[in-house]
């Protein structure tokens, strides 16, 4: 692999800047590296086969002195439901297999308007739900550090694409942990935005109310490049707020910025299923703090023992919702693939959907139906209320709260497959964030002894995201891990 291609997205804009390199270059360069390690990961589902004219038509701006946006051809992945105008968006589901976007989402847009090129669309878990990125209708993910293991998920194409070199950076969906949690498991930075601060339109909707795009980066300062690039009110997604235009990466480096910060260490993210080289990690990242100036103190929330149940119940009745568009007559599964003469609505086409999916649709229809909803989804809605009530009055006592992005290490494909409630364990630490609304960064910490990456999580207030990534880069300044070994 060429050496080249390992730099971050902000060393890629100095290069092209400098003449050091050119876009088709480094498109070519990365290229290769998708050739060669894709029948190993399976990173993407599709590769843009209008990439490599993308990059020649953008370095002969860059050579004839004419505009050039911020990107300058940087390569770019993009999960796969995002709609990118003219490819296909399958979501990791048979019952999109052939629908083609016939427009670009709003981040789309906005990555192109600066010449970002997109490489391709990463594999996910069928329609976001899941975290492993074994839950994908087109096959699993494996994990760069070790092909045996899941990458996370279920932006695990994503994170597995840019931890392996196989683009720049990428963008995800984080609904409850989606973006956070690969790029622990993959070693990258995976940051959630407070809701509202990245548009969702041209997002595939899974849960509305908890979602937020989030870039994927090989580093924290890259998170913030991305953010200054696609942040901010977008009157097609009427959930956006006005950031009033915040530069992102202004003062990312200050060495002083955790002087004086205060730090909550959240108890109920590091109780006794939480494992021990996990627990090490972040106990080592909570003395980096202290040494850095920070303050930190052990607190508790008591909500958080219900957030998993409620998370599952608010985002089954939002899905449920969400994929009723799929009749077959507007979206989803064509029958005449199949042989049939016309478009109809009918059981056999929704079977499309895999039994992660069909499972929620139908755990959705429960807890929201005029019997139950008052058990179940109004229950979990105050729970979300509770939940943000007691988030509110933690982050005026501190500037930052820190937990494991994950309680467990990376594990082996298959090993939890089978085990739903399981696998929704593991997003204990990762659903809190999004059923309050706040914005969270996971941050690659240590490399377990079995050579598996692990992150720490810091989380802190509403519209606090330029605060929260400079505590991350701060953090980041204290690790230095070894390359993939890939
Ligand atoms: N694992 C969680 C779920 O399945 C989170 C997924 C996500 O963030 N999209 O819902």
């Amino acid at each position: 692999m060429s050496d080249l291609i390992k730099i971050s997205a902000l060393d890629y804009v100095r290069k092209v800047r400098s003449g050091e390199t050119t876009a088709a270059e480094f498109l070519h360069k990365t290229l290769e590296r998708v050739r060669d390690v894709e029948p190993k990961l399976h990173s993407y589902l599709l590769l843009c086969d209008d990439a490599v004219a993308r990059a020649e038509e953008i370095d002969k701006r860059i050579r004839t002195g004419q505009k050039v946006g911020r990107c300058l051809g940087m390569p770019i992945s993009l999960k796969d439901n995002l709609c990118v105008k003219g490819k296909r968006t399958t979501c990791g589901s048979r019952m999109l297999e052939s629908y083609v976007a016939s427009y670009d989402a709003t981040v789309v847009k906005r990555l192109r308007a600066e010449d970002a090129i997109f490489v391709g669309k990463t594999n996910m878990d069928e329609f976001a739900m899941g975290l492993t990125t074994e839950f994908s209708a087109f096959g699993a993910t494996r994990n760069p550090w070790n092909a045996d293991f899941v990458p996370g998920g279920s932006s695990g194409g994503s994170a597995a694409a840019t931890a392996a070199f196989e683009c720049v950076a990428s963008l995800g969906s984080d609904t409850g942990g989606s973006v956070r949690n690969p790029a622990s498991f993959c070693s990258v930075v995976g940051y959630k935005p407070t809701y509202g601060l990245i548009s969702r339109y041209g997002l595939v909707s899974y849960a509305n109310s908890v979602e937020q795009v989030g870039p994927i980066t090989r580093t924290v300062s890259d998170a913030a490049f991305l953010l200054n690039l696609i942040a901010g009110r977008d009157e097609n997604d009427n959930t956006t707020v006005d950031d009033g235009g915040v530069d992102y990466l202004e003062g990312i480096d200050d060495g002083n910025a955790m002087n004086g910060m205060r730090v909550g260490v959240i108890r109920e993210m590091m109780g006794q299923d939480t494992d021990s080289p996990v627990a090490a990690a972040t106990m080592r990242a909570v003395s980096d703090l202290e040494q850095m100036g920070a303050t930190c103190e052990e607190i508790s929330m008591d909500m958080i023992s219900y957030s998993v149940a409620a998370y599952y119940v608010i985002t089954a009745a939002e899905a449920e919702s969400n994929l009723a568009r799929y009749d077959n007559l507007r979206y989803g599964y064509d029958l005449r693939m199949d042989g049939y003469e016309l478009k109809a609505y009918t059981e056999e086409a929704r079977k499309k959907f895999g039994p992660e999916v069909a499972r929620r649709l139908i755990v959705g229809g429960f807890v929201s139906s005029s019997g139950h909803a008052g058990r179940y989804y109004l229950k979990a809605l105050k729970v979300k209320n509770k939940l943000t009530r007691e988030m509110g009055d933690v982050l005026a006592k501190y500037d930052v709260l820190i937990a494991p992005t994950v309680p467990i290490v990376p594990f082996r494909i298959g090993e939890k497959s089978d085990d739903p409630v399981g696998l929704f364990m593991v997003d204990l630490n990762t659903v809190t964030a999004n059923l309050t609304g706040r914005p969270s960064i996971s941050v690659p910490y240590a490399i377990s002894e079995e050579g598996l990456p692990m992150g720490v999580q810091l989380i802190s207030d509403v519209m606090q995201d330029k605060l929260l990534l400079r505590a991350a880069r701060a953090l980041e300044t204290r690790v230095s891990l070894p390359e993939v070994p890939l």
